[in-house]
């Protein structure tokens, strides 16, 4: 006898992550190229000593802290293992069989995935032609079997974002009884000017007033820590006790909090790094767009080429010439942008190679 499964998993594809080998250049998950700095390294060795102990499930210095550094209430806070975690524990915490789950599409690829697992529908809304989320259709997709929202901004891994006063007006379309998590995992790169608009559009003061409204971020981008996986939401106690039930119990490890913490108290210099992305983002959009390619403004640590049908064939292309980017189905391929040298590795791929991959028929 097999063992029964729940038929409909047969149908959800599973997570599929960026590729890794060995030597080559990894541009494939929005990592940071740095390492953790000494002091974040030091509390990491440090937290290892008590790793015969389980955690405390309740992170509460990490919870603490974060709510020093962001002005929130600890009682607004949740941790997850990884902000991936927290878009499961949303889903979970909202929705179930015949539910519905609206996000932009192409977004973030846990959503479908976590939407479906949950026994929830899936609602996708397409993004306008030039890459952003169409909040029109977003709204007007709500239905009374919506549950939540995803609105992910800067949207990966188109790199598009939403200024505050569309956000704001979209806010005010919703029904007050639909959740709405604003994903901003790369909202540390997020620098005013073309596209975030004047001022960079930061959820936690959006959600202000508005109890359906969650914010999640993340220590794995501009904080470095991916590999330790840490997260968080920022909402209504109402919302956080309800991620509380349905929460994974230790999900965050003693390590992982421990190194979270001494990032909080690096974040100076962590933030500091962020500036060299955004300048390096802007080298590498300008040589991309010198050799004739179309970039959408991004305000993440990554750039989209809508490359439509040949996006394998240029992912391909591009692991062999060493350096491992992220092909989106017949959709485009999102670079991450790394350090100066990662990055001029891929532009010589992308303006010699890469061409000739576009070219061919
Ligand atoms: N949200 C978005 C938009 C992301 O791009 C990612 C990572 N790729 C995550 C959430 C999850 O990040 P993590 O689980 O590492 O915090």
């Amino acid at each position: 006898m097999t063992a029964r499964i729940r038929p409909d998993l047969a149908d959800i594809p599973a997570y599929v992550p960026g590729r890794s080998f060995p030597g080559a250049i990894k541009l494939a998950s929005n990592e940071t190229t740095a390492g953790p700095l000494p002091s974040i390294a030091a509390a990491i060795a440090e937290a290892v000593a008590g790793a015969n102990r389980y955690p405390d499930n309740g992170s509460v210095a990490l919870r603490e802290a974060l709510g020093a550094a962001l002005g929130v209430s600890v009682d607004r806070i949740a941790t997850g293992c990884g902000s991936v975690n927290l878009c499961q524990e949303l889903v979970q915490a909202t929705a179930g069989p015949g539910d519905e789950v609206i996000f932009a599409w192409r977004s973030f690829e846990a959503y479908p995935v976590v939407t479906r697992v949950a026994g929830a529908t899936p609602v996708p809304v397409p993004l306008t032609a030039d890459h952003g989320h169409d909040l029109d259709a977003m709204a007007a997709a709500v239905t009374d079997r919506t549950r939540l929202i995803f609105v992910c901004n800067p949207n990966n891994p188109t790199g598009r974002t939403l200024t505050a006063a569309e956000i704001e007006r979209f806010l005010d379309a919703v029904p007050s009884h639909v959740v709405v998590a604003l994903d901003e995992a790369y909202f540390e790169y997020v620098r005013p000017g073309d596209d975030a608009g004047e001022q960079v559009p930061d959820g936690i003061a959006l959600a202000a007033g508005r109890p359906n409204v969650v914010v999640l971020r993340t220590f794995s981008k501009a904080y470095g820590l991916a590999g330790l996986r840490v997260g968080y939401a920022v909402a209504d106690p109402a919302i956080i006790t309800a991620i509380g039930k349905v929460h994974t119990p230790f999900a965050v490890s003693v390590v992982a909090q421990a190194a979270a913490i001494a990032s909080l108290d690096a974040a100076a210099e962590l933030l500091a790094r962020t500036d060299a992305v955004v300048a390096e983002r802007a080298r590498v959009r300008d040589a991309l767009i010198a050799a004739g390619y179309d970039v959408p403004a991004s305000n993440g640590n990554f750039v989209w080429l809508p490359l439509g049908e040949k996006s394998a064939a240029y992912g391909e292309a591009s692991a062999a010439a060493g350096v491992l980017v992220r092909p989106y189905g017949a959709d485009g391929v999102r670079v991450t942008i790394g350090d100066p040298a990662e990055n001029d590795t891929f532009l010589a791929f992308a303006t010699d190679a890469g061409r000739e991959v576009l070219g061919s028929a």
